[in-house]
């Protein structure tokens, strides 16, 4: 049994009007980790316990650590996730509400992200990076897999890139599905526009630093898989601003009363903001990512230091 649940795939009135196309979005944040993650994580987890692993790390103090310590109480295997000193207190107490150790190792996610990996080795677990392994992304690929069985062909889908798990494990459910002719839109904030600097550049670019608030989508550099993905698939880099993504949180939430993270705000941002790249198009699915580091203290200060 897998460790994610289908989600519901609804068509959002208000969203398509405003878009001027069939908006569909798939319901990501009502995983029970409020995010798409627990599908490649859970999936990479479950093989590990298969290949006898007694331990997982991870190194995420977002949705990633989240997705890991949640696979690890239900699989019954010890978890340990190292997260960055800047990690909210929050974010922190809700991965040790999943019973896993959380331990804070380094400033930036760089150097916690190191200090995961040597440790996993030294101590014979599992690595979990947040993005970057096959079966993430067959995990992550199962998405389009329950919307190709919820809905016929759309004309694009939309999601979020952070280090491009979700984007590889999407391009992977398309070319599976045969759908490889549909447009993947890849949407990014200023500031943590790694994806789009490497798509244009055409080699992987690590950004100098991260100036975006949309956390979960800091991954200076992506995965070097997203450059095979782009040679074969209609790939549409799209950024949008900090400001857009967190107004669109705010029009989702009155419009479908859902809290998403900014993160999630970027995809949103497309159909309320920036119609013009799905122009022509008569339906899209948006993948509402979700998000657990976001509550609506933190969404009214956003908006605040954004000044609207
Ligand atoms: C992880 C995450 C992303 C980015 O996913 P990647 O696989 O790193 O590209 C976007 N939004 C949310 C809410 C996330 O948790």
């Amino acid at each position: 049994m897998s460790l994610h649940i289908r989600t519901p795939l609804i068509e959002s009135r208000p969203i398509s009007k405003i878009a001027g196309a069939r908006a569909l979005l798939k319901l990501e944040n009502t995983q029970p980790t409020g995010t798409f993650k627990i599908r490649g994580i859970g999936n990479l987890c479950q093989h590990a316990v298969k290949e006898n692993f007694t331990h997982f790390i991870s190194s995420s103090g977002g949705n990633a650590g989240y997705a890991a310590a949640y696979a690890g109480r239900n699989l019954g295997v010890k978890t340990t996730v190292f997260v960055p000193s800047t990690t909210p207190a929050d974010a922190i107490a809700k991965i040790a509400e999943q019973e896993a150790e959380v331990i804070v190792e380094g400033d930036v996610w760089d150097e916690t992200d190191e200090y995961a990996s040597d440790f996993s080795d030294r101590v014979g677990g599992l690595y979990i990076s947040p993005f970057d392994h096959p079966l993430i992304w067959e995990g992550h690929a199962t998405v389009i897999d329950e919307i190709a069985e919820q809905i016929e062909k759309p004309d694009a889908v939309i999601l979020s890139v952070g280090g491009g798990g979700l984007f590889c494990g999407v391009n992977e459910g398309l070319q599976r599905k045969g759908w490889q002719d549909i447009p993947v839109i890849a949407v990014e904030t200023e500031g943590a526009d790694s994806l789009s600097a490497t798509l244009k550049a055409g080699r992987l670019v690590t950004l100098p630093k991260i100036t975006s608030l949309a956390k979960s989508l800091a991954a200076k550099t992506v995965s070097s898989k997203v450059l095979e993905w782009d040679k074969k698939h209609d790939i549409r880099s799209v950024v949008v601003t900090d400001k857009q993504a967190v107004a669109a949180c705010f029009q989702f939430l009155d419009d479908h009363r859902f809290l998403v993270e900014p993160a999630c705000g970027a995809s949103l941002a497309v159909p309320y903001d920036r119609a013009e790249v799905i122009a022509n198009m008569q339906t899209v699915v948006v993948i509402v990512c979700g998000g657990i580091v976001v509550d609506i203290e933190k969404l009214y200060a956003w908006k605040k230091l954004l000044g609207f």
